[in-house]
């Protein structure tokens, strides 16, 4: 028998830096489907109740990563998060460590200068061969978990040390560095783990797998961390 609809109050954390000296929350009632995920009611409401909520949204399929925030006090995507496995009131609010351009919408530059300093591009000087670089299946499989990053910020932005310090470069950079430290078409291992091993580098990870937990895409984030830092004092992979 199909679910009927019911009435959820969302709780939204709103802050306009023009207008309001600190941010607050307001609710709205939405009628929801079923089938309803998060963004499903946000848009709802900015369409039909309040035009000036502001969000990040894209694809609103869990593959663009724009519209992570922190749900019921978890980190997660918007899109990808069914309304009926959270209760009647749900709270939203912006991402944590990074700051609050407008409502739900965090600045993500720090986020992303730290996915630039590990060179998120394969190097390679050699000169290619007749058809492509192959490599076995093995090879593959050793960096295939950290290939499905979509740089949503969820892990990051879930992280005590980045929230105490956001020059830690932080869980999703040290991914996208793993996703090349281990490739075996790479030629740049040496750089990449002397830039992982700097100050407010890997070592600066607690081990506290709130990263992993908050991933979308279901990465082994923590496990890429120690794999990075087990590299840099072995230097052999
Ligand atoms: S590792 Fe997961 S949580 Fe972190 S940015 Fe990539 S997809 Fe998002």
């Amino acid at each position: 028998m199909a679910r009927p609809r019911r009435t959820i109050k969302l709780q939204i954390e709103r802050y306009n830096p023009d207008v309001d000296p600190a941010p607050h929350d307001e609710v709205y009632e939405v009628e929801s489907d079923p089938s309803d995920r998060v963004l499903d009611l946000l848009n709802r409401i900015k369409w039909f109740q309040d035009g000036t909520l502001t969000y990040r949204r894209s694809c609103g399929h869990g593959i663009c990563g724009s519209d992570a925030m922190r749900i019921n006090g978890q980190n997660r995507l918007a899109c990808k998060t069914l309304v009926k496995n959270l209760g009647e009131r749900v709270t939203v609010q912006p991402l944590i460590g990074l700051k609050v351009i407008k409502d739900l919408v965090v600045d993500q530059r720090p986020f992303f200068d730290h996915y630039d300093e590990i060179m998120p591009y394969l190097i390679n000087d050699e000169r290619p061969p007749a058809t492509e670089r192959l490599q076995t299946p093995e090879e593959r499989a050793r960096y295939d978990d950290t290939t499905k990053c979509i740089l949503c910020a969820a892990c990051t932005a879930a992280c005590p040390p980045f929230w105490a310090n956001g020059r830690f470069i932080g869980p999703a950079a040290i991914v996208n560095a793993h996703r090349f430290v281990f490739d075996s078409r790479d030629r740049a291992t040496s750089e990449r783990l002397a830039i992982l091993n700097r100050r407010f580098g890997v070592w600066g990870c607690r081990v506290v797998f709130n990263c992993t937990d908050a991933c979308p895409r279901g990465i082994k984030v923590t496990d890429a961390i120690e794999q990075c830092k087990r590299a840099i004092l072995s230097e052999s992979v």
